[in-house]
C-alpha cells in the first residue's frame, strides 16, 4: 500500500483569478477551436462541447439542435443500423461533422461500428467508451479500430491518468476521454472507493496527452458554466456534458407528470435503469454504479447551450482570452473553500 500525499483538485476546490485584459467584451472572445488529429490527420473546427454519450442526452435530436452551435454530439450506442440509415438520410452536413458514433468494445461492436461508418463519409468521430479504461482489452480495442479506420478521429477512455493517456495515444486514440467517478448519477466512488478528482485529473492527463500531440476531453462532474470553464482553464481540449444538457426536449429521455409538473428520466449508463432497458437486468456478478433521477423539464436545449457558451466567454473576458485556446496559459487557480454564495438558495 502506498498514499500520496499531495492534494488532488475538484472544480469545487478552486476558482479562476480574473486578470489584467484589453478585451471589452464578451463579443470580442471566440469559443471556436481548430484541430488535426494526430492519427487521423483530420483537420475539425468548431466548440469543443460534447453532449455525452448517454441515452437520455445524446439523441439524433440532440445532435441537430448543437449542431447549429458547432458543439458535438456523442451519440449513444443504443441506436440501430436501421436507426442511423434512417437519420442520415435527411441529416445536413452540418450536424455529421458535429457527431461521434459511440461503441463499446465487444465483437458485437466493432461489427455495429462498422456498419455505421460504412453509411456515411461525412462521420468523422468515434467514441469508444468503458466504464474501466485500465482494461488491457480497451488498448487492443483501439489498436483494432485504428487499423480497421486509419482516417477516423477515435476518442478512447475513461481513464484518469498519465500512464494510462499514453498507452492509448500510442495504440491509436487521437482523444483520450478523461474522468472517472466524478459524473452527476455516477455512483462508482460510493461503490468502489475509486475515482480521482476531475480538476486535478484533467490537468495530469492534458499534460500527458499534449506530450504526445493527442488530446483529451474532460468528462463529467461540471455542474455549472464555471466549472465547464475550470476544465477548459485546467486544460481539456474538449469538455463532454451529461448532466448540463439532460431533461431538455431534445435529450430523449421519458417526460413524467407529477402534481401538474413535468420532469425528464435521467440515469447513468451503468444504472439499474439502464441496465434492466439493454440487459433485462443487472448481472449477479455486478454492482449498478449509476443513479436515476428526475429532473425538471428545461424546455429547448438552446437557452442551456447559450447560457454554457455566455459563461465560457465571460471567463475568457476575466483573464483576456480572446479566443478559447489562451485560456489554459491565462488560467491561474486559487485554491478556495468558498463559491457560490447561497444565502438566497441556488442559482
Ligand atoms: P455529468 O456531466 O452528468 O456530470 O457526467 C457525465 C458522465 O458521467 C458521462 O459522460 C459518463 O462518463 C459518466 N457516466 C454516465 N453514466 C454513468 C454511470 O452509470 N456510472 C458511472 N460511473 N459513470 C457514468
Amino acid at each position: 500500500m502506498r498514499i500520496e500525499q499531495d492534494i488532488k483538485l475538484g472544480f469545487q476546490d478552486v476558482l479562476i483569478r480574473p486578470k489584467r485584459s484589453t478585451l471589452k467584451s464578451r463579443s470580442q472572445v471566440s469559443l471556436e477551436r481548430n484541430f488535426t488529429f494526430k492519427h487521423s490527420k483530420k483537420a475539425w473546427e468548431g466548440v469543443p462541447i460534447v453532449a455525452a454519450n448517454m441515452d437520455s442526452v445524446a439523441s439524433f435530436a440532440m445532435a441537430e439542435a448543437l449542431a447549429k452551435h458547432k458543439v458535438l454530439t456523442a451519440i449513444h450506442k443504443h441506436y440501430s443500423v436501421k436507426d442511423w440509415e434512417v437519420f442520415l438520410s435527411q441529416a445536413d452536413k452540418l450536424t455529421l461533422q458535429h457527431m461521434m458514433i459511440s461503441t463499446g468494445t465487444s465483437k458485437k461492436d466493432f461489427d455495429k461500428l462498422t456498419d455505421i461508418v460504412g453509411l456515411s463519409p461525412d462521420l468523422q468521430f468515434i467514441c469508444i467508451d468503458i466504464a474501466n479504461g485500465y482494461s488491457e482489452h480497451l488498448v487492443d480495442f483501439v489498436a483494432s479500430v485504428r487499423a480497421r479506420f486509419p482516417e477516423m478521429t477515435i476518442s478512447a477512455g475513461n481513464v484518469v491518468t498519465g500512464d494510462m493517456v499514453e498507452e492509448l495515444v500510442l495504440a491509436g486514440s487521437d482523444i483520450v476521454k478523461v474522468g472517472i467517478g466524478p459524473g452527476s448519477v455516477c455512483t462508482t466512488r460510493v461503490k468502489t472507493g475509486v475515482g480521482y478528482p476531475q480538476l486535478s485529473a484533467i490537468i495530469e492527463c492534458a499534460d500527458a496527452a499534449h506530450g504526445l500531440g493527442g488530446r483529451i476531453i474532460g468528462d463529467g462532474g461540471c455542474t455549472c458554466a464555471g466549472d465547464v470553464a475550470k476544465a477548459f482553464g485546467g486544460g481539456a481540449d474538449f469538455v463532454m456534458l451529461g448532466g448540463m444538457l439532460a431533461g431538455h426536449s431534445e435529450s430523449g429521455g421519458e417526460v413524467i407528470e407529477k402534481e401538474g409538473k413535468k420532469y425528464v428520466k435521467f440515469y447513468g449508463m451503468s444504472s439499474k435503469s439502464a441496465m434492466d432497458k439493454y440487459a433485462g437486468s443487472v448481472a449477479a456478478y455486478r454492482a449498478a454504479e449509476g443513479k436515476t433521477v428526475h429532473l425538471p423539464y428545461k424546455g429547448k436545449v438552446d437557452n442551456t447551450v447559450q447560457d454554457i457558451l455566455g459563461g465560457v466567454r465571460s471567463a475568457c473576458t476575466y483573464v483576456g482570452a480572446k479566443h478559447l485556446k489562451e485560456l489554459t496559459k491565462r488560467t491561474t487557480f486559487i485554491r478556495v473553500q468558498e463559491q457560490e454564495n447561497n444565502v438566497y438558495g441556488k442559482e
